[in-house]
């Protein structure tokens, strides 16, 4: 064995899954393939799912930024069938940089208030990296924080963008990250923030996280200032391995691309956006402009993200499968795309996972 069955924690991540199988008898998901390499990893999703014979039927929807009383939002299309399907996997979304539209991606977590995003990272059984024992797992509060997208220009030369901290968002996220950590058998929750610095915002948030503990006593709570836990985990990534780490949404942000670094990269991490009415599972990385539309992107983090879903969704022996498929095709390393050093292609990958089912 890999050792790797559960790459990504094998439990159900809410029990608000209750979506009724359609007509043919499978479940309708949202696929939005999204921008840059969204639309080429999407599809080599759904070769592999249908070569694993997945019950689920694709609904494929476009999400164009469109102008909705002056603000850019999404279709509505896209958001009826979130809502109707509950559950959906989702491609990156560009963003403009400094100036234009939100991002779309936020819009989304707030219109669904996913209150949360699960970020495994672990290494690969079989691939080389500077590291060979990660496995951390962090959860990311995803609707507020520096990420409010509140900003004005006070004077000429001067702007203020608001952190935005509040007790229930923080509550709903640090105690989701307890029950997520009984789940998975941790028996450790670490907040990490900068209430040295933050000495209000992140000192909610840590207070949140402490008041929210006493209602877990089986599970330890400690906490760590950013700056220590960066160091700590390039420095020795076992230590943050028995234990969930909850925090901030700028910091899960980066935090979650620094552990990406340790085991191999972007290619490789997925995510799950949890929220009571639906979750939206999508990698961690974005469009990647620079390669797309050249059949190189690696589809893994994608993939990883949809076996997030089949476990959310209690499809586990569908997650099984494929999950051994792509972690066997890495571990072979006679197939890798780019990013992980070898030379071949999205499709070639793609059809060796297949190869594997
Ligand atoms: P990026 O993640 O798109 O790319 C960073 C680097 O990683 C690039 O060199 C890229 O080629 C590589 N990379 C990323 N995914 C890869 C994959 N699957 N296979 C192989 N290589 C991969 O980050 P960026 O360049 O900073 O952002 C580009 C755009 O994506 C921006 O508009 C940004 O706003 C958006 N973005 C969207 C999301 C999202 O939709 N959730 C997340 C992050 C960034």
């Amino acid at each position: 064995s890999l050792g790797l069955r559960s790459y990504v924690s094998a439990v159900p991540i809410t029990e608000t899954f209750n979506a009724k199988k359609n007509a043919n008898g499978n479940y309708t998901v949202t696929l939005i393939p999204g921008d840059g390499i969204g639309p080429e990893i999407s599809e080599s999703v759904k070769r592999i799912y249908e070569a694993a014979k997945v019950p689920i039927d694709w609904e494929s929807v476009s999400v164009t930024p469109i102008l909705k009383k002056g603000r850019v939002s999404i279709p509505e299309e896209a958001l009826n069938s979130v809502k109707k399907n509950t559950i959906a996997l989702k491609g990156p979304l560009a963003t403009p940089i400094g100036k234009g539209h939100v991002s779309l991606n936020l819009t989304l977590r707030r219109i669904f208030s996913l209150f949360a995003n699960v970020r495994p990272c672990k290494s690969i059984v079989g691939f080389k990296t500077p590291y060979d024992d990660v496995n951390t797992v962090l959860i990311r509060e995803n609707t507020e924080g520096e990420y409010s997208g509140i900003e004005h220009t006070v004077v000429d030369g001067v702007v203020q963008s608001i952190k935005l901290i509040t007790r229930d968002a923080s509550e709903q996220c640090a105690r989701y990250a307890f029950k997520y950590a009984q789940a998975i058998g941790r028996n450790r929750v670490t907040a990490i923030h900068k209430a040295n610095i933050m000495k209000l915002s992140d000192g909610l948030f840590l207070e949140v996280a402490y008041e929210v503990s006493k209602e877990f006593p089986d599970i330890k709570f400690d906490d760590v200032l950013l700056d220590r836990a960066c160091l700590h985990i390039v420095q020795d990534p076992a230590l943050y391995s028995d234990t969930v780490m909850v925090m901030p949404n700028l910091y899960g942000d980066i935090l979650s691309d620094m552990c990406a670094g340790l085991i191999g990269g972007l290619g490789l991490t997925p995510s799950g956006n949890i929220g009571m009415k639906a979750s939206i599972f999508e990698a961690v990385h974005g469009t990647a402009p620079d390669i797309a539309g050249k059949d190189l992107a690696n589809p893994t983090a994608l993939l990883l993200s949809s076996i997030m879903m089949l476990r959310h969704m209690r499809l586990n022996t569908y997650a099984e499968d494929i999950e051994a498929a792509v972690l066997k095709t890495i571990a072979d390393g006679k197939h890798l795309t780019r990013d992980l050093g070898g030379t071949a292609s999205n499709t070639e990958f793609t059809n060796q996972i297949i190869s594997k089912l």
